[in-house]
């Protein structure tokens, strides 16, 4: 192990809901710092300039804060080594790559897209199965200045040798090697400018003293080319340990698709930080003792990183409901329970949200709990038979209810006034009546043909609520075949653009 000063990060990508494998890396990363007195850093790559949101940062900050993880240095709090936020940093990343272009370790490509496909194309059916642009690697510095400044378009490309192995060292799994030739030479610096992951990370891993980088098995593979960019810049590297990839029950990986994967859904379906927390840390980890339940100081007196296991653990949500289930009943009394409800969603601001729309249909005071119970539960159980759409069959539902779920994932604005407009289109553009369209939608969300007003009822459910339950509706309407979906998502693409 390394004797640097113990400094962690967690570097989440602001695109999309907050993920509970961000969660994970975080409580790790957070568990693993404050059991050797070190730091933890939140930093934000948002390099992927069309995807990136401050909405989902936001997002993230608050889901992460409302776990119960605590960062020393990040975008909120600042720290020495700030600015946290990549898409600040981009100066810092070209004058790296400068320097490695420099070195000769780096080279301009100029290659344009279509030649590049077919560069590709060649190299593999030569058993290649790395990529390189030879024409760029040998090219003379003045003939690369010259074409960069006459203002042609190129990126720049990482040098990686054509032979030979590279050696990686994991913390959990020891040495792994792969030979370069399977290794693309990596884009450093794309065509407009910004750095990719690839660079930013491990510059800032090394600026910001990162000594251990905890993240998930799905980095791997990148290794070689970080460990290059070390070697490449002269810089020691930090500990890498790649946490085991987080598996559905049926052991693939995991995906919303199977399973929630966003927060705000455990936030949203009244599961308790410490519970989820305690959840998270039982995958890939366990207590000495063997028990099951425990707080986050008990897992940080306990954790030694070499101790996680790499048999893939699985997002088992009967787990998670068990655990929740012994954190009610087991630390909490009536007026703690209270408090925990009141915290969650039995509070004023939200019950005055979601009263006026109950109010026109209520005679006694006594009818608010039958019409508004919808809004404090997770799922709502509806009677399949109710989920129907004229003209339409079960599966032609299911892929219509599909594409609805795709692009509320994609709606950041989820006020009434947005989600309305957004629903105009779509049932332009499939065709389909608006009053038509919103039946199911009504009985998949309120468990009832008719109910308070959908849009306004959907805002206050709120995006992760009210897309599971439109999941549940295809689901029980016989779910979608994966080359169904494949199918579906062409047509979504076509129609909408992509799905991001
Ligand atoms: N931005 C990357 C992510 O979204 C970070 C990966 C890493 O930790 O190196 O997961």
């Amino acid at each position: 192990m390394s004797d640097r000063p113990v400094r962690v990060r967690v570097a989440p990508s602001p695109t999309g809901d907050p993920h509970v494998g961000t969660a994970y890396q975080a409580l790790f990363n957070y568990t693993f710092a404050r059991s050797r007195a070190g730091k933890l850093i939140l930093r934000i790559e948002d390099t992927d300039r069309a995807r990136s949101t401050p909405e989902s940062e936001a997002a993230i900050l608050e889901s992460l804060s409302w776990l119960g993880i605590e960062w020393d240095e990040g975008p909120d709090v600042g720290g020495p080594h700030a600015p946290y936020r990549q898409s600040e940093r981009v100066v810092i990343y070209r004058q790296h790559a400068r320097q490695l272009l420099d070195a000769g370790s780096a080279y301009r490509s100029f290659i344009s897209k279509q030649a590049l496909d077919q560069l590709r194309a060649d190299q593999r059916e030569q058993g290649w199965q790395g990529f390189f642009d030879a024409e760029g690697r040998e090219m003379s510095r003045e003939q690369s200045d010259r074409r960069a400044d006459s203002g042609e378009p190129f990126v720049i490309r990482l040098k990686t040798p054509l032979d030979g192995d590279c050696v990686m060292k994991d913390l959990l799994r020891g040495e792994v090697s792969k030979e370069w030739a399977q290794i693309d030479d990596q884009i450093l610096i794309k065509s407009d400018g910004y750095p990719t992951y690839h660079l930013a990370n491990v510059v800032d891993d090394h600026l910001m003293g990162i000594s251990h980088v905890i993240r998930g098995e799905e980095w791997i593979s990148s290794l070689p080319k970080h460990l290059l960019l070390y070697e490449a810049f002269g810089w020691q590297p930090p500990v890498f340990c790649h946490l085991p990839l987080l598996r559905n029950p049926d052991k693939s990986k995991l995906s919303k698709r199977k399973n929630p994967v966003s927060i705000g859904y455990y936030q949203r379906a009244g599961y308790l930080p410490q519970a989820l927390l305690n959840f998270l840390g039982l995958l890939g980890w366990s207590m000495p003792s063997g028990e099951e339940k425990f707080t986050i100081d008990e897992m940080i007196a306990e954790f030694r990183l070499e101790d996680v296991s790499l048999g893939g653990p699985v997002f088992d949500l009967r787990k998670l409901r068990w655990l929740n289930g012994r954190y009610i009943r087991e630390d909490h009394d009536a007026r703690s329970l209270r408090l925990a409800l009141e915290n969650w969603a039995l509070n004023a601001t939200r019950l005055e949200s979601i009263l006026p729309l109950a109010q026109p249909r209520m005679d006694a005071l006594s009818d608010w709990g039958y019409l508004t119970a919808f809004f404090l539960a997770d799922e709502e159980p509806f009677d399949p038979t109710d989920l129907k759409l004229k003209g339409k069959t079960a599966d032609e539902l299911a892929a219509l209810l599909q594409t609805v779920i795709w692009r509320l994932e994609q709606q950041r604005d989820f006020t009434p006034e947005a989600l309305q407009q957004t629903f105009r289109e779509l049932s332009d553009s499939l065709e389909i009546k608006l009053r038509d369209l919103t039946l199911p939608l009504y009985v998949a969300l309120t468990g009832k043909t008719a109910s308070t007003p959908l849009f306004q009822s959907m805002a206050i459910l709120g995006s992760d609520i009210v897309r599971m339950r439109i999941a549940r509706a295809v689901d029980a309407l016989g779910g979608l075949s994966s080359k169904k979906l494949r199918e579906l998502e062409k047509q979504y693409e076509a129609r909408f653009g992509t799905r991001g």
